[in-house]
């Protein structure tokens, strides 16, 4: 086992401290009663949440200088700025395209099953404020304080400043007596971070896991068994057939491969929610594992961390018809049209945090004219459809890193049909 390989067994053990979590948490929560007050407060709040919010803490702790370091090593080491050029278009296109995909996907088949509303009473919701515009989410991208960008983890800032200092540091090499091999260097150490930290991660899946079903117990459902149960059969739907699709028809690659090989990737996505928290192990398994060359990969899996939501834009499309339903307001094409719009622009703004797109999905359910009090009723079930968009939200992002790769004639196929070590 070479020093930078994952931790052995690691889905097995993953698995394995889920299961424990959610068996443990719902003894707890339904034995509520025959347990003392103070050792049920005592697991939930210090074994359950603060194991949990640890794990988090920790896999976010390197988000963003790993991300740094390896975009500044991948594009220093790019052999011209074109090639670039070329990543970015392509990655930004295809994000957009997929999220077309997936909302549309999503409208599609709630009309096809006639999707219907909820028909007892709705709880109301307070808007949270503070979700960034369209104007933001662009000048997000051009901070104007460099390290203001780092400490505020703001992800399109730091790409970005990334990418200048990359290019920069590309172009001035000779002058700075290889001062690119250095940021290599560091990469390696953050990545070993990243290893030492996966090595915990069965304990901390066995506390977030815990802390969910500790709260909410295993009711998944609520009252909208129909929504939730639509809502996970598209997310699959996507996640399975449309990316397989995409995998095979774009670049030839194998599918089945492709699933094996993200299924840790997949398990942190479900079990943090966040695709955030997520990028130490989508990189690395984009990388190692799926054999996308780290100048493609450092910047194709960051940015869809950021801006590609293909879970969230089917949480949308279907939540909006859903409460439009609801209410009894008959959605009309351009509003439907209005709907792909913009949730393929709201998933550019919606943080890779847990419930983001719930927030931005106000901003969709205003502009056409629906009530922002029934968001209440979605996000009494949004817990375990969180768990699952996220899972979708990263797998994306994986697969458009392998069609951008193979595109750019950086993908090494070897690697990518390789059996896991
Ligand atoms: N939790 C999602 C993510 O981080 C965002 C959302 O849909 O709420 O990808």
């Amino acid at each position: 086992m070479s020093i930078l390989s994952a931790p052995k067994n690691l889905t097995r053990n993953v698995l394995i401290g889920m299961g424990l979590g959610v068996l443990i948490a719902a003894i707890f929560h339904y034995q509520q009663a025959a347990i003392p007050t103070m050792l049920f407060d005592f697991v939930e709040k210090y074994v359950f949440n603060l194991g949990g919010q640890i794990f988090k803490n920790l896999l976010m702790l390197v988000v963003v200088p790993l991300v740094f370091f390896s975009l500044v090593s991948g594009i220093s080491s790019l052999s011209n700025m074109v090639k670039l050029g070329s990543i970015a278009t392509k990655t930004v296109g295809l994000y957009l395209f997929t999220t077309g995909l997936a909302v549309s996907t999503a409208l599609i088949f709630g009309w096809v099953f006639n999707l219907s509303g909820y028909e007892g009473e709705v709880a109301s919701f307070a808007p949270v404020a503070g979700e960034a515009s369209l104007y933001d989410t662009v000048l997000r991208i051009f901070p104007n304080n460099m390290f203001g960008a780092f400490v505020e983890n703001n992800m399109l800032g730091i790409v970005f400043i990334s990418i200048l200092f990359g290019i920069a540091l590309n172009l001035t090499d000779e002058l700075t007596d290889g001062l690119s091999k250095s940021f290599e260097r560091f990469n390696t150490v953050f990545l070993k971070i990243v290893l030492l930290i996966m090595s915990f991660a069965p304990v901390g899946v066995f506390c977030l896991m815990g802390s969910y079903v500790m709260a909410k117990g295993l009711n998944i459902f609520g009252d909208l068994a129909q929504y939730v149960i639509l809502l996970i059969f598209v997310l699959l739907f996507h996640l399975t057939v449309t990316y397989s699709l995409l995998l095979k028809l774009f670049a030839n690659l194998n599918p089945l491969i492709f699933f094996r090989k993200m299924r840790n990737v997949a398990l942190f996505a479900f079990s943090t929610s966040s695709s955030a928290a997520t990028i130490p192990v989508t990189l690395k398994t984009v990388t190692d594992d799926l054999g996308v060359k780290k100048d493609v990969s450092s910047f194709v899996v960051p940015v869809g961390a950021t801006i590609n939501m293909d879970g969230t834009a089917i949480m949308q499309g279907l939540a909006t018809m859903f409460i439009a339903s609801t209410v009894g307001v008959d959605l009309t094409f351009a509003q439907y049209a209005q709907i792909v719009f913009l949730a393929i622009i709201t998933s550019i703004g919606t943080a890779a945090v847990p419930s983001a797109g719930t927030v931005t999905l106000a901003l969709i359910l205003g502009s056409v004219g629906l009530p922002l009090d029934a968001i209440g009723l979605i996000l009494a079930v949004d817990r375990i459809l969180d768990m699952v968009r996220t899972s979708v939200n990263v797998c994306g992002d994986a697969a458009v890193s392998c069609i951008v790769a193979k595109s750019e004639n950086e993908l090494d196929e070897q690697t990518f049909n390789n059996r896991l070590g």
